[in-house]
């Protein structure tokens, strides 16, 4: 019994701070886009102002954080919550060339499933038990 209610107060949890998690990545890729464009934008506007060594620094700068912001996506969208196979349901956490190599269209990437080892649409899970999606909307 009182196992029982500690998984579930672990499942919640692991739940929430998935969905932050989430949250603070999509947060930081939009970041990471606007600065790039706004960089960007900048030596375009300026581009008579700004001298030719400080328009490289600043394109520079704008590439880094677009690396930055995308490599932070890729590698935290690998860390938390889970795939879910569409062939076989399990769930799984795919390594980085799996992941890295997976199309992604949204909340699914097309991957090897570990267990049944068919490629396919992997749905974005932010927990190892069973989609639970559309009880979340709910709330
Ligand atoms: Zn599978």
């Amino acid at each position: 019994m009182e196992k029982a209610e500690q998984n579930i107060v672990h499942f919640v949890k692991e739940k929430e701070e998935n969905k932050i998690k989430m949250q603070l990545i999509v947060l930081m890729g939009i970041m990471s886009t606007i600065s790039f464009i706004t960089l960007l934008v900048v030596v375009c506007i300026y581009t008579k102002v700004i001298s030719v060594p400080v328009k490289g620094v600043l394109i520079l700068i704008a590439c880094t954080i677009f690396a930055i912001g995308i490599i932070a996506m890729m590698v935290g969208g690998r860390t938390f919550g889970y795939y879910k196979c569409s062939c076989c349901g399990e769930t799984f956490v795919p390594n980085f060339i799996n992941f890295a190599t997976g199309i992604n269209v949204v909340a699914m990437r097309r991957m090897k499933c570990p267990h049944c080892g068919k490629r396919n649409w992997c749905k974005k899970a932010l927990t190892k038990k069973e989609d639970d999606e559309d009880e979340s909307e709910r709330m």
